[in-house]
């Protein structure tokens, strides 16, 4: 007798209603249950490591809204930061301290962070860095890996990961293929495709742009001296290296993957680009690096990028105070969390004999249903994704929100406490079972 049945009236109520007014009834194609099947669930609230859907079931949430949420949902002092930053007003248009405050707290905290720009999403981040990139080596072509995802950038849509994998898209319709012929796309963890790449067509490269581990196909971090290669590599030829930390930045560490891999010895990235848990679940990103590349943008330079709702004082007051809480006591905390549910996983799904294997980055992991080390997208796909979908909704009747997607990652948060934690291990020899 699993505690909630399957059925969700009032979330199939509301998919109806949203079914009418916009496609697949989703904002975000991830948010769908189209790959696992039944009725995706409209949350009506969080609180610390818990969801409420609108038919009062309660889970605990190891989605995180994506990544965001690090010290899960509704954290006392986001609350009243953001309470404070509202009565002070919404948007101004203006500079204002808050963006001061957070762009100060980026560079303080990732090294080779010189300058940042703060914008509203990663595919801004991501867009506006190529776009830097391009500006400032005078040529087009960017370099980018199968399964990593940097947000719905035109010319980054190729083998992405994501919704684009969960969904077996080889790319996206719409994008011109003018604009998809600048961009080569390599197997991931693979140095000599990349040698090969710039062997052949080097001084054209403007960038590779990277996750920095990747966790939209699953977690597959980088082996070890991949990244330092895409550096020598990036650097012999004149082209920039773009570490994307949205998913990984001040998540994995303070200093996001950076602070976990790095310093590299052929030097350090030229730019980054962050979002999640920087906005603390509002919207805020940002892309930064060397200051001499960043002076390329405008009002500096000639390089063109701007928001009108660009360093929000709201969503900047959220990311300040999230950031704040992210000390060493949240990442170890963390780090046990995510201990504790990936042994339990490791020993209930061995136990019931079903193929997986567990990959993590920090406080992200994911379970692929295959066994054997995946260390690139081909790796990531040959997993067996119904067994996926059984365990997902055997986690789901029992309370747990699991990304409805084999190639996404799982994301624990710091109010994962003990309670709630123990509340997810218990569920978890069902859902072996459901998917042996
Ligand atoms: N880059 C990475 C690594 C991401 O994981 C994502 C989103 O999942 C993005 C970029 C795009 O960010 P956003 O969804 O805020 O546009």
């Amino acid at each position: 007798m699993t505690p909630y049945p399957f059925d969700a009236p009032a979330s199939q109520a509301l998919l109806e209603r949203a079914l009418a007014v916009t496609p697949g009834g989703v904002n975000s194609p991830v948010r769908a249950f189209r790959a696992v099947g039944g009725t995706p669930r409209f949350m009506a609230s969080g609180a610390g490591p818990y969801l409420t859907d609108v038919d009062g079931r309660e889970y605990v949430d190891l989605v995180g809204s994506w990544g965001p949420m690090i010290l899960g949902h509704r954290h006392p002092a986001v609350v009243e930061a953001v309470q404070a930053a509202v009565a002070d007003g919404f948007s101004f248009g203006t500079p204002s301290e808050n963006e001061v405050r957070l762009c100060e707290e980026i560079v303080a905290r990732v090294e080779p962070v010189e300058q940042v720009r703060l914008v509203s999403s990663g595919t801004e981040a991501t867009m506006s860095a190529i776009r830097l990139a391009r500006g400032y080596t005078g040529r087009s072509l960017v370099v980018k890996f199968a399964g990593c995802y940097h947000g719905h950038v035109d010319s980054l849509l190729a083998q992405a990961g994501s919704g684009v994998a969960t969904f077996a898209l080889p790319d996206s319709a719409g994008v011109p293929k003018e604009m998809a012929a600048e961009t080569i796309v390599l197997p991931y963890n693979d140095l000599a495709a990349v040698e090969q790449a710039f062997a052949a067509q080097g001084a054209e490269i403007a960038a590779v742009i990277t996750e920095a581990s990747p966790g939209n196909m699953g977690v597959v971090p980088p082996a070890p001296g991949f990244t330092e290669g895409l550096r020598r590599i990036t650097a012999a030829h004149g082209a920039l290296l773009i570490s994307d930390e949205v998913m990984t930045g001040f998540r994995c560490s303070a200093a996001g993957w950076y602070g976990l891999e790095g310093p590299y010895d052929a030097g350090a990235p030229d730019l980054f680009t962050f979002g999640k848990v920087m906005g603390g679940g509002f919207p805020a990103a940002a892309f930064g690096g060397r200051a001499d590349v960043m002076a390329l943008l405008a009002p500096v330079g000639p390089v063109y990028q701007a928001g009108t709702l660009s360093g929000n004082p709201v969503a900047t007051a959220a990311g300040r105070a999230t950031l704040e809480q992210c000390t060493p006591a949240l990442y170890a905390r963390l780090d046990e969390a995510a201990d504790a549910l990936t042994a339990a996983l490791r020993d209930e799904l061995g136990r019931a004999g079903v193929p997986h294997t567990i990959q993590r980055a920090g406080s992200m992991f994911s379970v692929f249903f295959r066994d054997g080390a995946v260390t690139d997208y081909d790796g990531a796909r040959a997993q067996h994704v119904p067994a996926f979908g059984a365990f997902f909704h055997s986690m789901l009747s029992q309370g747990v929100y699991l990304p409805p997607s084999a190639f996404e990652s799982w994301f624990v948060s710091g109010a994962h406490d003990d309670a709630a934690v123990d509340r997810v291990v218990s569920a978890v020899p069902a859902a072996a079972a459901a998917a042996a």
